[in-house]
């Protein structure tokens, strides 16, 4: 088992820091998030220290991935949510501020605070074609 010393979710996995949680399994916690964007926000976490979800091994990732439907269900039914946002948070410019990766499961609610959608840029002429080649040609390496 990986884990890092001075990381709050690796201390928060061990027991160490207490924390509310609401589902356990052999590879992961899922806690309440103590400054949630919306009451009722959760956080899947592996018990594994891995900084980005980058890090994350593939089976890994399927069992926190194969959670997020059942954690969202329960999200939403006990707090009345009328929908969610499942979001990770990877990498400092991207607004990741634990670096142990986890899964964002957020109740959303029609007059909530959240500040949404995203902008969004637009492809100019080959330019889609190139990157969903680049894309994909990084893409060709083996599967952990
Ligand atoms: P990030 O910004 O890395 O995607 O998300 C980190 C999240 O962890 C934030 O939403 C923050 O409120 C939450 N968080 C930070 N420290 C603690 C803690 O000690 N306990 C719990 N339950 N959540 C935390
Ligand atoms: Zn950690």
């Amino acid at each position: 088992m990986s884990r890092d010393p001075h990381c709050i979710f690796c201390k928060i996995a061990h027991g160490e820091i207490p924390s509310a949680r609401v589902l356990e399994t052999d590879l992961a916690i899922v806690i309440l998030d103590v400054n949630p964007v919306v009451k009722g926000h959760v956080l899947v976490i592996p018990r594994d220290h891995h900084a980005q979800v980058r890090d994350v091994p593939d089976q890994l990732a399927a069992h926190l991935g194969s959670l997020v439907p059942r954690v969202t269900r329960a999200v939403v039914a006990a707090t009345g949510a009328e929908g969610s946002n499942v979001i990770i948070n990877s990498g400092k410019v991207a607004g990741q501020t634990v670096d142990h990766c986890h899964w964002h499961v957020i109740p959303r609610f029609s007059d909530d605070l959240v500040d949404w959608p995203w902008p969004h840029e637009e492809y100019s002429g080959d330019e889609k074609a190139q990157m969903a080649f680049r894309i994909t040609r990084e893409l060709d390496g083996p599967i952990d």
